[in-house]
């Protein structure tokens, strides 16, 4: 049976030293840390994602700002505000809440926030610095850098010696967390949709990660005895068992027969997806203590 890999309890951790590093920042430079986030538009998921951010942001002792745009906002209007945001020193980290509305070119908004202050990690700059080996100078995407706390946590620092299967090669998420793998010296598969035989591939895991987005897709007969499963998928699903019209969330991975022979396995909800917004909160303090030249805190 596999040790549950606890999302939630890694998270609060990293949290606590963000309000440490926030506080000891203030009370010695007298510089409070500031994240804008910036959504346009009504979807409601992004709405209660921007909302859960604000909330812990305020949590961790930052200045947390909101920017709500419409969603008939205008590419022009949306990139002057991110250039007073790049501009205001109370404003360390800035996130655009994705997917923007379809008539804006996210890609570009994106690449003019500041790369020291694109707390998302998805600025070429960022990209460019973990794709070359540079985890030090740089900001690293969100989910991938929490997916990479979780697997430390049960392998250590060094990963020698170990195959590591990424499912998945978004810019988001697969490729930089390929990177953090091969950064850590595991041998590093990075397969997708146009992978042969992808059980087989995934069975050659000795820490297999999968952020598709298709419900329980990866099976009990994808997994090498004892191996590592790190669940980045997010699907809501018709749960007709808890009443008409319920739903629930499932992660890529079948969880239930999968536990049986994983070695350690992160659920879902509870896996990666509190680890996001802690490496968020994480990020930004970073950026704070960079612009005062501090020793950064340590995740
Ligand atoms: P994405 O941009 O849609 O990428 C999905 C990847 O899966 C693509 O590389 C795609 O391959 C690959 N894929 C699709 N069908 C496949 C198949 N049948 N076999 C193998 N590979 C296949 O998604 P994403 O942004 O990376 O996110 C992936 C999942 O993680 C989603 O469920 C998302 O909700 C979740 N997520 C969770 C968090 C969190 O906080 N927990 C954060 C980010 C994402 P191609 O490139 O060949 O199309």
């Amino acid at each position: 049976m596999a040790k549950m890999i606890d999302g939630k309890r890694a998270a609060a951790a990293v949290i606590e030293t963000v309000k440490a590093a926030a506080s000891r920042l203030e009370q010695t430079k007298g510089v409070r840390t500031g994240l804008a986030v910036v959504i346009v538009g009504d979807d409601p998921a992004s709405h209660t994602y921007v909302g859960a951010k604000g909330r812990m942001a305020k949590e961790c002792g930052f200045n947390s700002v909101q920017h709500t745009l419409p969603a008939e906002t205008t590419q022009d209007e949306l990139t002057k505000l991110v250039q007073s945001l790049n501009e205001d020193p109370s404003i360390h980290g800035i996130l655009v809440q994705l997917p923007l509305p379809k008539h804006l070119n996210s890609d570009a908004i994106i690449q003019s926030i500041r790369p020291d202050k694109d707390v998302d990690g998805l600025h070429v700059v960022n990209a460019g610095k973990l794709a070359t080996g540079d985890l030090t100078t740089g900001l690293i995407s969100c989910t991938p850098a929490g997916a990479m706390l979780l697997v430390r946590s049960i392998h250590g620092e060094d990963l020698s010696g170990l195959n590591a299967v990424v499912i998945g090669r978004s810019n988001l998420f697969g490729k930089p967390m390929a990177q953090l793998l091969l950064n850590a010296n595991a041998t590093v598969t990075t397969a997708h949709s146009r992978t042969k035989n992808l059980s087989s591939v995934a069975r050659g895991a000795d820490i297999l990660v999968a952020a598709v987005g298709r419900p329980e897709m990866v099976k009990a007969n994808w997994i090498k005895p004892g191996a590592t499963v790190i669940d980045v998928g997010i699907s809501r699903i018709a749960a007709p068992e808890r009443g008409e019209g319920k739903s629930r969330l499932v992660g890529d991975v079948a969880y239930g027969e999968v536990l049986q022979n994983a070695g350690a396995i992160t659920p879902v909800p509870g896996g990666v997806g509190p680890m996001t917004i802690a490496m968020l909160m994480a990020n930004t303090v970073v950026a704070a203590h960079r612009t005062c030249g501090m020793i950064l805190p340590e995740f």
